[in-house]
């Protein structure tokens, strides 16, 4: 499916506590946000209309604001309040929601002393899956970024913060550019850390190992993961993965809002079991009955 430019769309946006039309929600070119980066975001998925962990998201956001010294001037009730009411408004069923907060135009420089504080949502349905379908099935193929997560005092890992998300760009396109789906990046001691945009989990047999998240997102999708497959008679630890251990593991997958569950055929030169009869392939399903329930 052609996806439509996100600059020129119908429907509407909310900004600034109201809802207005798409194409007209702008910001100058002089924004602190977009110069030094001064922005917090949440990316969320409604299903049949309703958005799974709607409050948890917006906890987060605030959370984020919060590390990064922005003071949201909305309460977590008129954000919840707001993301139901666009979808509604848009008809949307299933779609992506993406509320951000950034400094705004009103003051120019890296002292935010006297910058304003602007916050919008954006929702969108053409995200049906963040990898393309048939992707997801065969599972992607991953390189190792040669970019790393920094140490949790040296950028905010805790916060959904767009700073940091340099490091996952840059790492996507390095794997894109070589013809891979995606990049998995290593920490700044060089333990496995996670996706560009997703958490990573290890499967053998009963066993399931996921880094530990002390210098990326403890993602709410690896949360509920976690529940899930302890719910479903496995033994899950969390702990420092070092690269070299990976090709012990069957199968891997990737968790996160966008990604939701998603299979991994190969990381550098190491293969993984992909396919209607593995483990990861039934906790897609799964998290899809989850998440719509
Ligand atoms: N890590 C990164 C870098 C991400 O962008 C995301 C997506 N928000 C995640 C992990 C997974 O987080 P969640 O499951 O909360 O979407």
């Amino acid at each position: 499916m052609e996806i439509a430019p996100f600059d020129n769309r119908e429907g509407f946006i909310w900004m600034n506590g109201e809802f207005i039309k798409w194409n007209d929600a702008k910001c100058h070119v002089i924004t602190q946000g977009l110069h030094y980066a001064s922005a917090v975001f949440e990316g969320e998925r409604a299903y049949k209309g309703k958005i799974f962990k709607s409050e948890e998201h917006t906890k987060r956001l605030f959370r984020s604001a919060e590390i990064v010294g922005i003071k949201i001037p909305y309460s977590q009730s008129q954000i919840n309040e707001a993301k139901d009411e666009l979808i509604k408004k848009m008809n949307f069923e299933d779609c992506y929601v993406r509320p951000i907060a950034w400094r705004g135009s009103q003051q120019m420089g890296i002292s935010t002393a006297k910058s304003d504080i602007n916050v919008a949502i954006a929702v969108w349905n053409d995200w049906a899956s963040y990898f393309k379908i048939e992707d997801r099935k065969a599972g992607l193929r991953l390189i190792t970024s040669p970019w790393k997560r920094p140490s949790p005092d040296t950028a905010p890992c805790e916060a959904k913060a767009s700073g940091p998300y340099v490091i996952c760009t840059m790492s996507k396109e390095f794997a894109e550019e070589k013809g891979y789906h995606d990049a998995l990046m290593l920490d700044y001691r060089g333990y496995v850390a996670e996706g560009t945009g997703a958490n990573i989990f290890f499967i053998k047999g009963k066993e399931i190992h996921t880094p530990i998240p002390d210098c990326f997102l403890n993602g709410i999708t690896r949360q509920t993961v976690i529940e899930m497959v302890k719910e479903q008679g496995f033994n899950i630890t969390e702990r420092h993965i070092k690269p070299e251990e990976i090709s012990n593991f069957d199968e891997a997958f990737l968790t996160g809002t966008a990604a939701e569950i998603t299979p991994i055929q190969s990381i550098d030169d190491i293969k993984f079991n992909t396919g209607d009869n593995t483990q990861n392939f039934k906790f897609m399903q799964d998290y899809h009955e989850i998440v719509r329930s």
